[in-house]
């Protein structure tokens, strides 16, 4: 399984690293949620907690901030 949309689809455009990473935190936010609070709600106060918590780790991790600081590079114009 997989997410993957066609180059012509204007969304294939926005999805950025940071959005990967969003989507990321969020997608394993809701299966843990599903596995340790099978009752609460969808995006509730233990899902939040748990997505920040899981996009806080992603994002210092090192290859993240590699990626993040070569992705900052090419944008910079060179003077
Ligand atoms: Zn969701």
């Amino acid at each position: 399984m997989g997410y993957s949309l066609p180059a012509e689809n204007l969304l294939a455009y926005q999805f950025t690293f940071s959005k990967l990473l969003e989507t990321i935190a969020e997608e394993v936010a809701h299966c843990l949620v599903r596995e340790f609070y099978p009752n609460a709600e969808e995006h509730g106060e233990e899902f939040k907690e748990i997505e920040k918590s899981i996009l806080t780790y992603l994002k210092q991790e090192k290859i993240a901030k590699l990626f993040k600081k070569e992705l900052e590079r090419k944008r910079t114009p060179i003077a």
